[in-house]
């Protein structure tokens, strides 16, 4: 059977990263590299969005850039900027497209359905496939996203709406995200901090045709594009073996407080790159302590107080805006760090400490 140096399992957002960021950097000249994907074809599946807090290889792929977002809670609006690190979405589609049709070009780049077509015995994986045990203990954010289009304008597409609190929230952490790519089309999502236990709040195409029709008072849409997901608030439990390095959401790579996982995979990639000729001697690349030690506490209060939950978020986001996106991009330091915490309900957090 075919032998190669690198085997990379799952070719979804951190196996082609990965593989982009090799390729572009020369490092497959004289490598060989099989990428292991199951999937019949590619086609848009996701948007990726972040605060752009550092450089990436997609903003070609950028479906939008904001420079502005608000979040709410019922009778209270906070509009906030974000010129410094803009707000950007990425449409998955676009992504695939580009990084298949660079990989194409390379022959020492092969594509495998499965790895039992391959010998693997000899190489070094980069797996992206999490192990995840169905527990319900665990805390999930799960949610429903449409992109609707309308016949006149609008939206205002100069904003964007970050968290909008003002909605049924079933004793658990519920919130409508709202992207407006152009005044007459916008990404709607129902999402959900919760244990996943709760199948009454799966409705998701009811929570998002009220929220549509009867909270922002849009009666003339059509449905275009839909998106369904549940992003684990816990680590993958993928043991570690020798000659092995988990990526992407295996790899540790999601913020557990927010979800956000699209630019730690960048900074995987480059981290993999600069690495790669040692690489099975280097550091374990993660997600600071200090962000696993606060997030985990931070989920701690979620757990016990579901209904303290939007006006947290909402405290959170009266610190300056650059210093919350650099707290929840990992990014900030130590008075940073402390603004926000400050702004916490003490009590409820020490207490958390100790559950
Ligand atoms: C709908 C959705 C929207 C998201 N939006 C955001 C966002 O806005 N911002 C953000 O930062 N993060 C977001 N995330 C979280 C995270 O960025 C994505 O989940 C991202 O795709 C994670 O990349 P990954 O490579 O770890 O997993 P994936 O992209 O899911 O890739 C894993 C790949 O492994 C393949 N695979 C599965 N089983 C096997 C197998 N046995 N062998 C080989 N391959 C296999 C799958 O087909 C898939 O292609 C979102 C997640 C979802 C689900």
């Amino acid at each position: 059977m075919k032998e190669f140096d690198y085997i990379i399992v799952g070719g979804g957002c951190a196996g082609l990263s990965l593989a982009y960021e090799l390729e572009i950097n020369e490092k497959l000249k004289n490598k060989t590299l099989a990428i292991i994907e199951p999937r019949a074809e590619y086609k848009k599946d996701k948007t990726w969005s972040f605060w752009k807090v550092a450089a990436h290889n997609f903003d070609d792929c950028v479906k939008k850039n904001w420079k502005n977002f608000s979040i709410n809670i019922p009778k209270k609006t906070n509009h906030l900027e974000c010129n410094i690190y803009p707000y950007q979405s990425i449409d998955s589609g676009l992504f695939y497209k580009k990084v298949n049709s660079k990989l194409k070009e390379n022959n020492n780049i092969s594509f495998f359905k499965d790895i039992s077509e391959i010998s693997s015995k000899n190489s070094f994986v980069f797996n992206s496939v999490p192990s995840i045990k169905k527990d319900h203990r665990n805390l999930w954010q799960h949610f429903c996203g449409v992109e609707v289009e309308t016949k006149n304008d609008f939206f205002d597409d100069e904003i964007f709406n970050l968290m909008d609190f003002d909605c049924d929230q079933r004793e658990s952490v519920h919130f409508f995200y709202t992207l407006p790519y152009s005044k007459t089309t916008a990404l709607i999502e129902t999402t959900w901090l919760s244990k996943m236990n709760d199948e009454s709040q799966k409705d998701y195409d009811t929570q998002i045709k009220d929220y549509v029709e009867n909270h922002l008072n849009l009666k003339d849409y059509k449905i275009i594009y839909k998106e369904e997901g549940a992003i684990p608030l816990f680590y993958p439990t993928n043991e570690k073996v020798r000659n092995k390095i988990n990526i992407g959401t295996a790899g540790g790579m999601t913020r557990l407080s927010t979800g956000y996982t699209f630019l730690n995979i960048q900074e995987h990639s480059r981290y993999i790159r600069e690495n790669i000729e040692n690489i099975a001697h280097a550091k374990k690349y993660k997600i600071s302590n200090k962000y696993q030690f606060l997030d985990e506490i931070f989920l701690r209060v979620l757990e016990k107080h579901p209904e303290k939950m939007p006006e947290i978020f909402f405290k959170m986001f009266k610190a300056s805006p650059k210093t919350v996106i650099k707290f929840l991009s990992n990014k900030s330091n130590f008075f940073e760090d402390l603004s926000i915490i400050f702004r916490m309900p003490k009590l409820t957090f020490i207490k958390a400490l100790f559950y």
